[in-house]
């Protein structure tokens, strides 16, 4: 296996990812924002004013676990976040990763990869390369005498409410039990055997999280999309052994400039808000290893319950940048909120 195997998560990790230009940017002459000098480190040249109006630029400094530049590819994003946690997994740990940061910004190229249809254009995301970590683990003798087999879920958040990916977005409800514990009622779980029958109901899934549409990315960037890929010991309990969620968040842009200004956007926005906020105290809870939790603040952390608690909880965040002049304002809100969910 690879030479990161030996890499302990820590409880929570964050990191932080910058996307190339793209074209619509090279053609404005964008001017590049963001460097990337290494070892965590992450600088944001913000321009400025003063009064006497002659402009210079304040140079804010942010330093994480990881800090990737626009020439990192998923595979080596993948190595240093998602992939230590698919080992936790297995060791019987609850492991969560997040993307997180302004629609446009990589997210769900980040955990989605982008498929184009053509085998050869593929770009595997976080998703398909954990699954196929999860059946080299499945295969290997350490994990045997667990006799584990693995079950994928794939679910949307939208506007506080559950739809399931893999059953034509069923809307199911959420239930939380008086041992607290948090139940999506009917949420399909399918039996996986090789690493092609994840990517298929990714692909399934992501398919029927866009459909539907006008613009490609206008709902999808409003929900979050959280796949789960569950270990469970064979026999007729299916106990669950480990469990990893991988969660494509929603666009974290305070946006009445980002869409119209009609009721139901407003709603669509303050709930967005709400929920990134609860993610943030909750991350923060675990990290304090806080006896309470805020879990039940909205539906996004009350599904993601088990993640938040427990000594065997292992959290990575990826919060993805982009390098334009205009996204600076959103670039600077990202890394700050990066900066406060890292772990005291
Ligand atoms: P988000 O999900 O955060 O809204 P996307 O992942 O959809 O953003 O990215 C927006 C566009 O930028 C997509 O066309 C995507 O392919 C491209 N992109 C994002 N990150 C990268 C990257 N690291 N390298 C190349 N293209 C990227
Ligand atoms: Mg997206």
């Amino acid at each position: 296996m690879a030479t990161t195997d030996h890499i302990e998560p820590h409880k929570i990790s964050v990191c932080v990812r910058k996307r190339p230009f793209n074209k619509q940017e090279m053609t404005k002459k964008e001017i590049d924002v963001v460097s990337v000098p290494g070892n965590g480190a992450l600088l944001v040249h913000e321009p400025k004013q003063k009064v006497d109006l002659t402009k210079y630029l304040d140079n804010q400094v942010f330093h994480f676990d990881f800090s990737f530049d626009e020439t990192a590819t998923n595979d080596l994003v993948y190595k240093f976040t998602a992939k230590p946690l698919v080992q936790s997994t297995f060791e019987g740990g609850i492991s969560t990763c997040f993307a997180y940061g302004q629609t446009g910004s990589g997210k769900t190229h980040t955990m989605g990869g982008d498929f184009t249809g053509k085998q050869q254009n593929t770009t595997k995301g976080i998703y398909a390369l954990a699954a196929q970590d999860v059946f080299t683990y499945l295969n290997h003798r350490k994990y045997a005498h667990l006799d584990l087999s693995a079950h994928v879920s794939f679910f949307e958040i939208y506007n506080g409410k559950v739809y399931d990916l893999l059953n034509n977005k069923a809307k199911l409800r959420v239930l939380e039990d008086e041992r607290q514990q948090v139940q999506v009622v009917g949420l399909e779980e399918v039996y996986v055997s090789k690493a092609e029958e994840v990517i298929k109901l990714i692909q399934l899934g992501s398919a029927c999280r866009t459909s539907g549409q006008t613009s490609a990315n206008a709902n999808s960037s409003r929900s979050h999309a959280i796949l789960q890929i569950v270990l469970r010991r064979n026999g007729r309990a299916a106990t669950l052994h480990g469990k990893f969620s991988l969660v494509d968040l929603a666009g974290n842009e305070r946006g009445t400039d980002v869409r119209s200004n009609d009721r139901s956007t407003l709603v669509e926005t303050a709930e967005i808000n709400r929920s990134l906020l609860a993610l943030k105290e909750c991350i923060r809870s675990l990290s304090m290893n806080s006896d309470h939790i805020p879990f039940r603040l909205c539906t996004l952390t009350k599904v993601l319950r088990d993640s938040f608690i427990g000594e065997k909880s292992r959290t990575c965040m990826i919060a993805m940048v982009s390098p334009g002049m205009a996204s600076c304002e959103y670039t600077m809100n990202t890394l700050r909120y990066a900066d406060r969910v890292k772990e005291l």
